[in-house]
């Protein structure tokens, strides 16, 4: 077990960027802390667990070690050792269960759990949904120029599988969705790269949850988003990095013209936490 001590879990040299866009909502540049915020004990306590979890191999559905166990390792009181419990549980990463054989389980990292505490910070913030789709254009190119140049035997057929489960949904039916997210979710997998993976699936998921849930899923429905797909799709099996970076750029780029051009468009909502 890795004996890391919550006293030295915080990392205080961590410089924050000085430069960069000072938006609404956001702290100006010059005002933003050099030196990070001094981290407190349930945190420390919090970082340590998931340390011990990530070098002890936990995977979802394991258990913690019980109470009394935590705190002797981590020789904290039991409101500290709680409070850090809890901070695990609010991001998603523990669950907590009370009664005979309950205690903390580790739960698998969901990419929905990062949308919604980064949707926190972008309501803060006031940021747009016309920003939230600009970031995608960045990222979404790089996932499938990365699925290509990582592709292997199995990450190619569960390509296939999500091309052929997409094409098999009439464009009008209501997993349609489902099915064009399952594509993107697959490219992501497919990088190889768990940062990007992450960071381009939460994004999506902030971007989906909402058009869904204001009830303007159907213009995400239309036709050419199949054909997208599918185009992009067989780039990638092709092997066609160039191919298939420039068709995402394409198709992203079409979904922030789609959303500008709509005239009750939500372009201008802000992200909203959740
Ligand atoms: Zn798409």
């Amino acid at each position: 077990m890795n004996r890391t001590d919550p006293q030295e879990a915080a990392t205080p040299g961590d410089v924050a960027a000085t430069d960069g866009a000072s938006g609404n909502g956001l702290l100006p540049a010059q005002q933003r802390p050099r030196i990070a915020r001094p981290v407190k004990l349930p945190e420390r306590i919090a970082a340590a667990i998931v340390s011990d979890i990530v070098s002890d191999g936990l995977r979802p559905g394991d258990r913690l070690p019980i109470e009394s166990v935590m705190r002797e390792r981590f020789q904290v009181g039991r409101a500290s050792l709680r409070e850090a419990l809890r901070i695990l549980e609010v991001h998603g990463l523990i669950s907590l269960r009370s009664g005979p054989g309950g205690g903390p389980i580790v739960t698998a990292v969901n990419p929905r759990d990062v949308a919604r505490t980064f949707s926190l910070y972008l309501n803060m913030s006031g940021a747009r949904m016309h920003e939230l789709v600009q970031a995608r254009i960045f990222i979404e190119p790089m996932v499938a120029r990365m699925a290509v140049s990582n592709r292997d035997p199995a990450s190619l057929k569960r390509l296939e599988e999500a091309m052929a489960y997409e094409a098999s949904i009439p464009p009008d039916d209501e997993r349609y969705i489902e099915a064009a997210n399952n594509f993107h979710y697959t490219l992501t997998t497919m990088t190889g790269n768990r940062v990007v993976d992450l960071l381009a699936t939460a994004l999506k998921e902030l971007y989906t949850t909402r058009v869904v849930s204001w009830g303007v899923a159907s213009r995400t429905t239309e036709p050419s988003i199949r054909n997208e797909h599918r185009e992009i799709g067989e780039a990638i099996l092709a092997g066609d990095a160039g191919r298939a970076e420039e068709l995402m750029r394409q198709h992203v780029t079409y979904y922030l013209e789609r959303m500008e051009a709509d005239p009750s468009s939500l372009s201008n909502e802000t992200v909203t936490w959740g």
